[in-house]
């Protein structure tokens, strides 16, 4: 397994909402994977930079490419790009201590904070930003966003969704633990969960998960706010079609959309007349992640995955090419919970074993060692040793205050961790 970061477990790691810690335990299924004889990791090596993908395909049988979603999409909008609008994932790589993200200022002193996007980020971050010192206290949180979360100025978090709440894209659990933050009164306005039909007549035929979301907006919407420090506000049916503001963000103009049914049974969000100008001092875009190519492996730019049929990697001309796989996000787009991408990663290794069975993997052992290349580039390899030493570190840290761990998150703490191992 080659990893770029000296840590594995990807998003489980670092983009798993810390005070999710049981979502955080698949881990322990990777920790069994990895003890088994045959399991290598090879951290801190990055493909593209320090081996590239054809040397691996010289090496090895098979290369399979698991290497998720790595940046944001984009709202296209005039101020996208404003100092204090953010990727809401820079805010989740920081608040979960990713070594490239430990640098980033996040102005958290405005009284408004804005959410764009109605996923289960958009949801991560608004909990994130209303969780109190108590609540923030037993997480593997970095400390400096504890820090920054609990003397932070924001009052309000309003998270924006262009379509309504039958469309809204989150996990009832996800949704139901807004009712539950200590230090916020989640509000929904009554008048916002009114359905047109084409949404009613969704909601009839939707899923267990739609019908559950909608009954706890109707819960909330219902409720007297109890005077808390913070509000998290739940808005449906606005899109931001500008941010405002001279040099940072002062503001985001929305307008009101209607829901009119579309051609796959849905609704789609066309926007109307009225625009409104909310005042706000940081904006976080939460509409999805955005897969991106490695060197020398087809990637298809439309749709931001690897093209793929069950796994096995297509070339130009639709054929599979012997060897190469892809499982999870980059292949099938950034959607999806940990159990969807665990289905995913079966029916990719299934198609590879197939492959292996019926003799159509390409004969590369014995043809030299990755460690050669790697030594030849003078490259620091975080080998699984390594990573327990920083696994034990962080453990050790963390147990004093009870908490599972505290990070490490900067390179040089990391690499000097794993060279203790
Ligand atoms: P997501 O679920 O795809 O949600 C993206 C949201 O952005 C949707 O509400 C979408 O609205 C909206 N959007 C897209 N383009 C927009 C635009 N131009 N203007 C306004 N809104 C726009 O993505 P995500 O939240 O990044 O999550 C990625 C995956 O990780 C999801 O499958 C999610 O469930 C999963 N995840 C799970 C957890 C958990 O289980 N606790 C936590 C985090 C993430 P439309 O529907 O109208 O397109």
């Amino acid at each position: 397994m080659i990893e770029r970061l000296p840590t594995p477990w990807g998003l489980v790691r670092l983009g798993v909402a810390p005070d999710h810690p049981q979502l955080k335990t698949v881990s322990r299924a990777f920790e069994k994977v990895a003890a088994r004889p045959g399991f290598r990791f090879l951290g801190n090596v990055e493909v593209g930079r320090d081996v590239t993908h054809e040397e691996l395909a010289t090496l090895y049988d098979a290369v399979v490419y698991a290497v998720g979603s790595q940046t944001d999409r984009r709202l296209g909008i005039r101020g996208e790009d404003l100092p204090g609008s953010w990727a809401a994932t820079e805010l989740v790589a920081w608040y979960n201590g990713h070594p490239d993200y430990q640098h980033l200022d996040f102005d958290l002193a405005r009284e408004r904070a804005v959410v764009i996007g109605n996923g289960n980020v958009a949801l991560d971050v608004a909990r994130m930003l209303a969780l109190t010192a108590e609540e923030l206290a037993p997480t593997d949180t970095t400390d400096a966003a504890i820090e920054a979360i609990v003397s932070s100025g924001i009052r309000e978090i309003v998270v924006v969704g262009r379509r309504g709440p039958v469309q809204a894209a989150w996990t009832s659990t996800e949704l139901s633990e807004l009712g539950e933050l200590a230090g916020a009164d989640v509000v929904v306005d009554p008048a916002e969960l009114e359905l047109d039909a084409a949404s009613a007549a969704e909601l009839e035929a939707a899923s267990n998960v739609v019908q559950r979301n909608v009954e706890i907006l109707r819960e909330f919407a219902g409720r007297q706010p109890a005077g808390k420090a913070r509000t998290v506000r739940l808005r449906f049916r606005a899109s931001p079609v500008a941010i405002l503001g001279d040099d940072r963000v002062e503001a985001v103009e929305l307008v009101e959309n209607r829901l009119e049914p579309d051609e796959r049974g849905s609704v789609r969000a066309v926007p109307g007349e009225r625009r409104e100008v909310l005042p706000c001092g940081i904006v976080f875009r939460s509409v999805g992640y955005r897969g991106t190519g490695i060197p020398g492996v087809p990637f298809d730019e439309r749709a931001a995955t690897i093209p793929n049929l069950e796994g096995r990697v297509l070339d130009e001309t639709g054929a599979p090419v012997p060897g190469l796989y892809c499982a999870g996000w980059i292949k099938r787009g950034p959607t999806g919970v940990i159990g969807t991408n665990k289905k995913d990663a079966t029916e990719t290794v299934e198609r590879l074993l197939e492959d292996a069975r019926a003799g159509r993997l390409p004969q590369r052992r014995g043809e030299g060692a990755i460690e050669d290349v790697l030594t030849e580039r003078a490259r620091e390899i975080v080998v699984y040793g390594g990573w327990e030493a920083i696994d034990l570190l962080e453990r050790s840290r963390g147990e004093p205050h009870g908490r599972p761990r505290v990070k490490l998150a900067t390179w040089d703490e990391l690499l000097a961790a794993a060279r203790g191992g």
